[in-house]
């Protein structure tokens, strides 16, 4: 399991930044290194252990871009239509033996190989036949509708790149390099944790005063979509000591311990204490909103992570937070989130010096452009404010007034995960 010098998430100073929190992940999380092999159909997601260098061009040989009419560039009619024998036929999967000879045409077919002798292509709409010969017109450009061999991707080619995530096009530049199977980080394992008197598990009897755990549920979720083995270890109560040996339990067999709520400071909320006497830990107190302190820290030489317990709260601290440790502790490229340009339809007055996110809703107005509509309300407890819109609006740090009309960086939930 990934091991962590004790005091790797000391922090000197009163706020810490978004960035700041970020960058000391990077820097201080050391990454698993095992590596597993997996086939084509299971790489999607998963981060690549190991750069690929293309095995031979793409494409493999130089072919037909379209069905057609194939000639040597020194044959092409420069100011009249000309009539050319047809001497054979090419088609997609097969190859011809014989060279074509000066002033001959060859019918070819989409993807296949070209001729000898011929490096450009008349497309069948733009030819006319006569009995055995086709007729081509002035004007063609040589090596026109040709796909040279390698044009694609040259052979040697650093085509894929250790720490990168697998997407479905990765997986067919793998394919079209013939290869089956693919090297990855093996996934990173997270234990999940609720923490609260108040709170009972779905399919549990509920007293009056409990709610059911919602966000255990979200955050397992959000760490399947970043590719995690999850284990679901429930719900503690706040309980000090009953919380310090669930943690420790867990630590020599996870990559990463993570819990949700009991990490602010009032009297009951147990977590800093529990890790502490099992581990070390440091509060974080992150300048974001929403998101109270963060709680960081190592039990055993494994990271922990306490996320808030309100529901927007955990949401956005995941992503700012836990996220990058996954990256982190994956060998991964650190993902950057782009927010992109829409247009405000609210206003909104900020603290300076934090950094927010404001649920919105996209819509498109009357001049085409997006604009980005502010959920009613804001509570941090409110799952209907993550239901119902389709992202974040990101308010750096120096800003402190949003009007209608401004630009702003949104962020969607897709992108988040
Ligand atoms: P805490 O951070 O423990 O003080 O909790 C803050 C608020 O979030 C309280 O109202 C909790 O009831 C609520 N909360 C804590 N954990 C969860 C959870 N797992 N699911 C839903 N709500 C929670
Ligand atoms: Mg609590």
């Amino acid at each position: 399991m990934a091991q962590l010098s004790d005091d790797c998430f000391a922090f000197g100073g009163p706020m810490m930044s978004v960035d700041e929190a970020v960058g000391l992940i990077a820097t201080r999380v050391t990454p698993v290194v095992d590596v597993e092999t997996v086939t084509l159909a299971r790489a999607d997601g998963r981060i690549l252990a190991h750069d690929i260098l293309a095995p031979l061009p793409l494409p493999p040989f130089t072919n037909s871009a379209v069905d057609g009419y194939a000639v040597s560039s020194r044959d092409l009619p420069q100011q009249q239509e000309q009539a050319f024998p047809v001497i054979g036929r090419v088609q997609a999967g097969s190859s011809v033996s014989a060279p074509l000879k000066p002033g001959q045409a060859m019918r070819i077919f989409t993807g296949a190989p070209m001729p000898e002798g011929a490096d450009t292509v008349f497309m069948q709409e733009d030819v006319r036949v006569e009995g055995d010969k086709v007729v081509l017109p002035a004007g063609l450009k040589p090596g026109a509708n040709v796909r040279p061999a390698g044009e694609d991707i040259p052979a040697g080619f650093a085509a894929l790149t250790a720490g990168q995530r697998l997407r479905p096009q990765d997986v067919a530049l793998a394919a079209a390099f013939g290869l089956t199977q693919l090297d990855v980080v093996r996934r990173i394992r997270v234990a999940v944790f609720s923490t609260g008197n108040e709170l009972a598990s779905p399919g549990e009897a509920r007293a009056a005063a409990q709610l059911f755990d919602s966000n255990r549920y979200m955050l397992m979720a959000m760490l399947a979509r970043l590719g995690c083995e999850v284990s679901d270890l429930g719900i503690l109560r706040d309980d000090r000591a009953a919380l310090a040996r669930a943690l420790q339990d867990v630590a020599g067999t996870h990559d990463l311990i993570l819990t949700t709520g009991g990490v602010s400071t009032g009297e009951e909320d147990h977590v800093k204490a529990s890790v502490e006497s099992v581990g070390r830990l440091v509060l974080w107190r992150m300048a974001i909103k929403p998101g109270r302190p963060v709680a960081m820290g190592i039990i055993g030489g494994t990271p922990f992570i306490g996320l808030p317990g309100n529901p927007v709260a955990s949401f956005v601290t995941f992503v700012h937070v836990v996220r990058p440790t996954i990256l982190a502790l994956s060998g991964a490229m650190p993902e950057k989130l782009l927010p992109m340009p829409v247009r405000a339809a609210f206003t909104y007055k900020k603290k300076i010096a934090r950094r927010e996110y404001v649920r919105v809703s996209l819509r498109k107005a009357a001049d085409g452009a997006l604009e980005a509509v502010k959920f009613p309300r804001e509570g941090a407890g409110l799952l209907s404010s993550l239901i119902d819109t389709d992202g974040l609006v990101e308010l750096g740090e120096q800003m402190a007034l949003v009007e209608p009309g401004q630009t702003v960086g949104f962020l969607s939930y897709a992108s988040l995960m």
